[in-house]
């Protein structure tokens, strides 16, 4: 069985976002993996006036979903699918289930998408949450499996297994899709689990052409970032977007700030509903959380909840702190989307804080080519200026940027993947990443000789 054949894309393929995939079990039997919003350059002239897009392929034969995790660029499209009439399973983990209809909820917000309301009860609904590591058998002759993927919270690659068929190995025949596979020593989140075997991998490729720099020492280099600018005071404006990282950055300030009599005046401030709502769930579920996590917990430490830590709802409230920064000089650390500083209640604070040369902004996300993000990063360090807005703010505050935090593996740990195997990968599908990182990953893979069929 040449199962590689029995994959088709409809996203994620040439780019790196709008990740959708369908695995054709029999002919008029397919499943589809993810249904996510293309974003930025991907697909910029493509997206309809009303903000959303839409299914363009046919749905009548998918007989299931399967939602790897819950990022938009996974699951965005997923309103416009149920529009299209869906109403079969919808398969994720319990957390994914969890996180998904506050991911959505919020989405639909934005794009103003009709019937919001229906299409959250009609996911509901479908909504079948699977635990890690456990098999599930489908009625065609297929059965389906989740692993972690250790990317955020509930974040799962997926296998499908053929429950007659077997390899040349003797083996049941085997299609992976990897979704985003994260890195390892991630706060909070247990490593990913090692892949056993794949017939046909679908693997991410977002960093398949660099090497990550130090997880291990980013918390210090974060701390000394901290550490300079609580001494001559004011803001700290850490942009970063609402799921994962977020959650990632509040467990390392706690840990920096944890017991240590100097940072009694430090307030922690938490600016995004979305965030607030997601710390919120990635405290409950503490179950899922990594050992360490864990015995934070169980020395009476509220790695998502500390004392010093102020979660901001509304937008007065949002627009009080803004002020109040603006001319107490305070020390504070402040954390709001957007990452990029394209949107979102992190731009109030640059408008405010920029021109004040007590005010450090720390980079943790890659700023990408035409953001805000990418003018402060670029043009901040020679104090000039950047457009929010169509109004020019001049730079005066510090600029840092941090390497390390990045949620998805590098090349090393993508071959890792494929090293740690106890029984052949054969073909490998690279998906979710700019041409030059799919090149310079499939050189890398046929190099290392780790796979016994093709990069196809
Ligand atoms: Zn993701
Ligand atoms: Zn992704």
């Amino acid at each position: 069985m040449d199962v590689v054949k029995r994959i088709v894309h409809h996203g994620a393929h040439q780019g790196v976002t709008g990740s959708c995939h369908e695995f054709v079990m029999q002919n008029d039997a397919a499943m589809l993996i993810d249904c996510g919003q293309f974003q930025g350059g991907d697909i910029r002239d493509l997206v309809p006036e009303h903000g959303f897009q839409d299914i363009d392929f046919p749905t009548q034969h998918i007989v299931g979903l399967v939602l790897t995790h819950c990022h938009i660029d996974h699951v965005g499209r997923l309103p416009s699918l149920m529009t299209a009439g869906y109403r079969a399973p919808i398969y994720c983990t319990p957390a994914t289930a969890v996180l998904l209809p506050i991911v959505l909820a919020d989405a639909m917000k934005i794009t103003r998408f009709p019937q919001a309301e229906k299409v959250l009860r009609g996911v509901q609904s479908l909504l079948r949450p699977l635990p890690l590591n456990q098999w599930h058998e489908l009625e065609q002759d297929w059965r389906l499996r989740l692993r972690n993927a250790g990317h955020i919270m509930g974040s799962a690659y997926v296998e499908f297994e053929h429950m007659t068929e077997v390899n040349e190995s003797q083996l049941p025949v085997r299609v992976v899709f990897s979704g985003d596979l994260g890195c390892k020593n991630t706060p909070l989140l247990p490593d990913p689990t090692p892949l056993e075997y794949a017939d046909a991998l679908v693997l991410e490729s977002t960093y398949g052409d660099r090497l990550h720099e130090d997880r291990q020492t980013r918390q210090q280099r974060l701390k000394s970032v901290i550490e300079k600018a609580f001494l001559d005071g004011g803001t700290v404006l850490i942009p970063a977007f609402s799921i994962g990282r977020t959650q990632e950055l509040l467990y390392e300030i706690e840990d920096i700030i944890f017991d240590d009599p100097k940072w009694r005046k430090m307030t922690v401030i938490l600016d995004s509903p979305l965030a607030g709502q997601y710390t919120q769930q990635y405290r409950r579920l503490k179950m899922l959380w990594d050992e360490e996590a864990k015995q934070r917990l169980a020395d009476d430490r509220h790695p998502l909840n500390f004392e010093r830590l102020h979660v901001v709802e509304s937008h007065q409230q949002h627009m009080q702190i803004v002020d109040l920064l603006r001319h107490s000089g305070e020390p504070a650390i402040v954390l709001a989307a957007s990452g990029m500083c394209s949107g979102g209640r992190i731009v109030n604070y640059l408008k405010a804080l920029l021109g004040d040369e007590r005010t450090d902004v720390v980079f943790v996300g890659y700023q990408a080519e035409g953001t805000p993000g990418r003018q402060i990063q670029d043009y901040g360090p020679s104090s000039g200026y950047v457009m929010l807005d169509h109004n020019r703010y001049d730079i005066r505050a510090r600029i840092h940027t941090l390497g390390g935090y990045s949620a998805h593996a590098d090349q090393r740990e993508l071959l890792e993947f494929l090293h740690t195997t106890v029984g052949a990968v054969h073909d490998v599908r690279l998906v979710h990443g700019e041409a030059s990182a799919k090149a310079a990953l499939s050189a890398a893979i046929l190099r290392s000789g780790l796979i016994t069929g093709k990069v196809v």
